[in-house]
């Protein structure tokens, strides 16, 4: 006859995650996030509040929280932000209710926020933070892409080339780097991180209980 295990003594449990994927912008970072978010039903976006203007395609609520430059001071002063910088001439920030909720929903939660942001998130958090740093082929292949995008003007793309040149100046504030010079590899290659770090015997919690349980 089979052995059985008592239901709880089946699987681990473990602390939520706070997982950071930075990149300049324009070096596939959102292509990567929508991937992983739609393979994993355990990782939840921490939306951002920030007051740059809205871009074609982008939605209220779903990509940002856009807010004007009022809201934005009031949410800070009350402390709403878990961490918040100026970015370009605008200003972004992590709104710390919902990484709060999603955390006690027991999900992982991913954080596109800048070497600030991560920074930032990773004392808050006294280290307890996951930190991916996505790396564009090459600075000519980032601004192709940015080209590309249209979404921009020819002075806002040189304004996020300088931006993308000062933020991979900060790489070596991530516990792990990625090139993307293929989307799917690229993917499988932050997956495979989220994979791993969720395995860490540090994440465990009852992780004594369990032990006892399955030695009994
Ligand atoms: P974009 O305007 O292209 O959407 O974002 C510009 C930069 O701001 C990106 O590098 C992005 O990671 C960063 N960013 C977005 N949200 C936040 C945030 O809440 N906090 C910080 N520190 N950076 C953010």
């Amino acid at each position: 006859m089979a052995h059985h295990f008592p239901d709880d003594a089946h699987s681990l449990k473990r602390r939520g995650m706070l997982f950071v994927l930075s990149s300049p912008s324009g070096a596939g970072k959102s292509t990567i996030a929508r991937k992983l978010l739609a393979d994993d039903a355990g990782l939840e976006m921490s939306v951002s509040a920030t007051t740059r203007a809205i871009r074609k395609g982008e939605e209220d609520g779903r990509d940002y929280h856009f807010v004007d430059l009022e809201e934005f001071r009031r949410m800070a002063a009350n402390d709403e932000f878990l961490e918040w910088a100026h970015v370009f001439d605008h200003r972004y920030g992590t709104p710390r209710a919902q990484v709060e909720a999603l955390l006690d929903a027991g999900k992982d939660v991913l954080f596109d926020i800048d070497w600030q942001g991560a920074q930032q998130l990773f004392q808050i958090a006294g280290g307890d933070v996951v930190r991916v740093f996505i790396f564009p082929p090459s600075m000519p292949e980032l601004r192709d892409r940015l080209e590309k995008r249209a979404t921009d003007s020819a002075a806002v793309i040189d304004a996020r080339m300088a931006r993308a040149a000062n933020e991979v100046s900060h790489w070596d504030g991530y516990d792990y780097v990625l090139v993307n010079d293929d989307v799917e590899a690229c993917f499988q290659g932050v997956k495979t991180i989220l994979a791993a770090e969720r395995l860490k015997r540090s994440r465990q919690t009852g992780l004594i209980g369990f032990i006892r349980r399955l030695t009994r």
